[in-house]
């Protein structure tokens, strides 16, 4: 069996996985906030942890892994949306609103996050489907002591576990001095986190033995993992930026919670996204969002492509240089399968890859070496395993159908050759070229290379 080493945020080391059960390997992932589409950023750590998810599924086998990743549908943000809706008149109640609101980004989500080759998670449990396991798991916490209630709120006694700040290397009083903590009068202490909190009567709410509120983001993913993977599990995943306060919270609930168990045993971290060397952000005027890449026509292929370039652990940066030298890869290998049939396993090369704290860079350098080698049928069934096309050849790749374009090519210049005249081959040229296409003339014939650029709109009525 292949071994995999993970890079353990929680022990800052490399280690050798080893799950507690292989006939059961188990995985959760934070998700999205559904409160609006997601945007490229948001898309790394779904395709890093697809990476793993993929991986593990080689090594143990499909039906031996489960995968959960939720959606957090309670929050402010789309509350915030479903109340505008209301308020311009909108028919339905504010429940009903926030349902829409949620239903619609999940059916954005999952549409993009398919576009990019990533497969669907065994779980994808919604908060809001879970609020009774989290009522139970904060009632456990007050009952042992590590959390109490306050005018409607229910805290997180920090000092009460001895181990906060373990996963990110941090003092109790370190996190005080730098952190921004939100001072109430309520709280034992500062450090003290929310666990529930009291809903207004025009914000959705469910009843508690605090009142009527709604959960702390934090409980969330505690109380879904637990019913969906049990106290102890494997691989928790997440954006690095997701490691200070959120994942050392899970933590202190998880572990205050169930002593016995420990709850993850490897954390694994993505770093972040930025684009052409800076922070994605509104207000430098470079973010953007899965869909707008879609709709501008970089196929969800070459998104991933260029993801798989930079190792998780690494910042990565989006560039268009990088856009346009993985389309033009992926067009070249594409037509290299495209006459090959889907059989056999991946390369062990680039399953070895992965397997060393998910090296895809190497897996991508592997595939190179496929390509130039002429193994073709392993070449095309690796890429299957990196999820970077399915059963056929992507429609995008596909359409790159040059051959009348060839003829035409062909057949102009013996015309020329006679008649001396090779005005009709310089414009099918220039157009071809124009087009984004090289030419290739040669005696024996001719060859046209889609490239990066190749739009083949520009290309109709040619023929
Ligand atoms: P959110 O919906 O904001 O809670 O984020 C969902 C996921 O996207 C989390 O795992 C974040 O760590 C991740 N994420 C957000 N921004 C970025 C970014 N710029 N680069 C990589 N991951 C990100
Ligand atoms: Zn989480």
């Amino acid at each position: 069996m292949v071994e995999i080493r993970l890079t353990n945020s929680k022990t800052r080391k490399k280690e050798v996985f080893a799950p507690l059960d292989r006939e059961n390997v188990r995985m959760y992932v934070c998700g999205p906030t559904v409160y609006d589409r997601a945007h490229l950023g948001n898309a790394r750590p779904v395709v890093v942890f697809d990476v793993l998810y993929r991986l593990l599924r080689q090594v143990y086998g499909e039906g031996a892994v489960t995968y959960v990743r939720n959606f957090t549908d309670v929050d402010d943000k789309i509350n915030a949306t479903a109340q505008a809706r209301k308020a311009a008149g909108a028919a339905g109640t504010l429940e009903e609103l926030i349902r829409e609101r949620t239903e619609e980004t999940i059916g954005w989500y999952h549409a993009d996050m398919e576009a990019l080759g990533t497969l669907r998670p065994t779980h994808e449990p919604r908060a809001t489907e879970f609020i009774p396991q989290m009522v139970a798991m904060i009632e456990g916490l007050v009952a042992s002591g590590h959390a109490y209630a306050a005018e409607g709120h229910v805290l997180f006694r920090v000092r009460s576990y001895e181990g906060y700040g373990a996963l990110s290397g941090r003092s109790v009083d370190d996190m005080i001095a730098g952190a921004r903590v939100e001072v109430a009068p309520f709280k034992e202490d500062p450090m003290d986190f929310v666990l529930w909190k009291p809903s207004s009567d025009d914000l959705p709410g469910w009843d508690s033995p605090w009142g009527r509120g709604r959960p702390g983001w934090h409980i969330e993913c505690s109380a879904m993992a637990d019913e969906l993977l049990g106290a102890e599990f494997d691989i928790h995943g997440g954006g690095i930026d997701l490691q200070f306060p959120h994942h050392e919270n899970e933590i202190a609930q998880s572990c205050c919670a169930h002593p016995e168990g420990g709850f993850a045993r490897y954390w694994l971290h993505n770093e972040m996204l930025q684009v052409e060397g800076k922070k994605m952000s509104k207000s430098l005027g470079n973010f953007f969002t899965v869909r707008d890449l879609l709709d501008q026509g970089v196929p969800g292929e070459v998104i991933r492509f260029v993801f798989l370039g930079t190792h998780y652990r690494k910042p990565m940066d989006w560039t268009e240089k990088k856009r346009a030298e993985a389309e033009a890869t992926l067009r070249k290998w594409y037509r290299q399968v495209a006459e090959v049939s889907n059989s056999g396993e991946p390369y062990n090369a680039v399953v070895s890859a992965l397997a060393d704290d998910l090296n895809t860079a190497q897996a991508i350098a592997e595939c190179h070496q496929l390509s130039i080698a002429g193994d073709l049928v392993t070449l095309y069934r690796t890429l299957q395993f990196l999820g970077l096309m399915g059963d056929t050849i992507p429609e995008w790749a596909a359409g790159a159908d040059l051959a009348a374009y060839e003829t035409l090519l062909f057949e102009a210049r013996e015309a020329a050759m006679a008649s001396k005249d090779f005005s009709r081959v310089d414009t099918l040229k220039a157009a071809l070229i124009d087009a984004g296409v090289e030419v290739r003339m040669s005696k024996a014939g001719v060859e046209l290379i889609p490239g990066a650029e190749f739009d083949p709109a520009k290309l109709e009525g040619l023929l």
